[in-house]
């Protein structure tokens, strides 16, 4: 009989989830399956937003990975990663001993990159890891509601991550201290080049729109060159003070990545075959935000890193019974939907647009039923 092998699964994003959640289903015979995990309760990205607006509980957006690593049959370590010994197929951890695989996954998802801006990273709090801006999010409420005069909120950042995000904390904010506006924080969008850059120009007019009658202050083509305590220092000599600073830039990666060896693209990405296998090493894959596949460059967006699950799960069972892998590219376009903070959303995907309560209701439906797979695990048998 072959001897047992060992898979190890990093990081418990939206693709892992469905790893687990299908060996749990499947099991596979003579594998250890074993997740590492910085967080135990992994964040839903799509609902997150609606949590900062109000609309969800923490429990309804988070998964929780200790019942799904349970019904997965999966040892859960609850440590991060801080590097690979690729000769000795070790996982360096950094509170516990060395980790052996004979497979290994990286779905670690990324964090705005911060880095490239003098004092962004000890002045503006990142809205990744999701997880860390709940804790954040709880004690701005606070400062907010205790506060003599109304602050000012500054977002960096203009993709949708971030106007989902200034626009859930501003019904937030109305929501919790009534209507008078001299009692409401005052909002700007600080954003380097012009507004939803990537979508079409119906859906970026709708969001002008939306910003402007709820009073976000839009700065477009202001990069910010570096922050200081209230400040916001932008590339033509402008300043924007604030009181407190969101950054939601573009996706960078995690720094430990550099010295695994492995091949990276020039953002620091691991780069992947269409099989979701590293270039340079068949034993690693990666999926999720921290995947660049060769050929196919993506967005890093919640909804690539759940449709690398199923194919992610596919090719580490034929890794593991030595077979071919099968190719899995991802669509170039996908309907986005795109929150507004007060249950109301816009559709957008190439030329299409549509807009409505309506299309809350559809993205809250979908939502719902990606989160009650990992919330209703079935009764193990045997
Ligand atoms: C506010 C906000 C709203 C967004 N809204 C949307 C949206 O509506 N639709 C959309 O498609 N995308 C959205 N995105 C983008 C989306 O969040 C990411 O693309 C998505 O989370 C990527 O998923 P992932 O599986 O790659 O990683 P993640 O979901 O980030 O999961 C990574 C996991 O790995 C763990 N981890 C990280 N490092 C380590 C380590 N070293 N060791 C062990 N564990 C580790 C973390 O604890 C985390 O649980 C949004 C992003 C933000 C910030």
């Amino acid at each position: 009989m072959a001897s047992e092998r060992t898979l190890v699964l990093v990081g418990g994003g939206h693709s892992h989830v469905q790893v687990l959640r299908g060996f749990g289903e499947r099991p596979e015979p003579g594998v250890r399956l074993t997740l590492v995990s910085r967080d135990l309760q992994a964040p839903y990205s799509g609902m997150l937003p609606g949590f900062i607006a109000g609309h969800y509980r923490f429990g309804e957006c988070h998964i929780d990975l200790h019942p799904l690593a349970t019904f997965a049959g999966a040892t859960l370590i609850h440590d991060e990663v801080t590097g690979i010994d690729r000769a000795a197929k070790r996982l360096r951890l950094r509170n516990g001993a060395p980790l052996p695989y004979d497979l290994l996954s990286l779905d670690i998802g990324s964090t705005p990159k911060a880095e490239d801006v003098p004092g962004a990273a000890e002045h503006a709090i990142a809205v990744k890891p999701v997880d860390r801006l709940a804790e954040r999010w709880a004690r701005l409420v606070e400062e907010v509601r205790a506060a003599a005069a109304p602050p000012t909120l500054v977002l960096v950042g203009g993709g949708p991550a971030g106007v989902e995000m200034i626009l859930a904390m501003q019904h937030r904010f109305r929501t919790l201290l009534g209507d008078p506006p001299e009692r409401q924080p005052r909002f700007a969008l600080v954003t380097r080049g012009g507004l939803l850059e990537r979508h079409n120009r119906f859906v970026r007019a709708a969001f002008r729109r939306v910003l402007a009658r709820r009073n976000v202050a839009v700065h477009e083509d202001a990069a910010v060159e570096r922050v200081e305590a209230g400040c916001l220092h932008i590339a033509n000599g402008r300043r924007i003070t604030f009181d407190t600073a969101l950054w939601a830039v573009q996706a960078g990666a995690a720094p430990w990545l550099a010295g695994t060896g492995l091949d990276l693209d020039a953002g620091g990405f691991v780069i992947v075959e269409e099989t979701l296998r590293s270039t340079n090493d068949p034993c690693v894959f990666a999926a999720g935000d921290v995947a660049s596949m060769q050929g196919h460059p993506r967005e890093k967006a919640g909804v690539i890193a759940v449709r690398h699950g199923p194919p992610l799960a596919a090719n580490l069972r034929r890794a593991l019974a030595g077979e071919p892998l099968r190719p899995f590219v991802p669509q170039s376009q996908w309907l986005a939907l795109i929150s507004t903070g007060d249950r109301h959303a816009v559709a957008s995907r190439g030329w299409l647009y549509a807009e409505g309560n309506w299309v809350w209701r559809v993205k809250d439906g979908i939502d719902r039923r990606f989160m009650r797979r990992f919330q209703e695990l079935p009764p193990q048998t045997g």
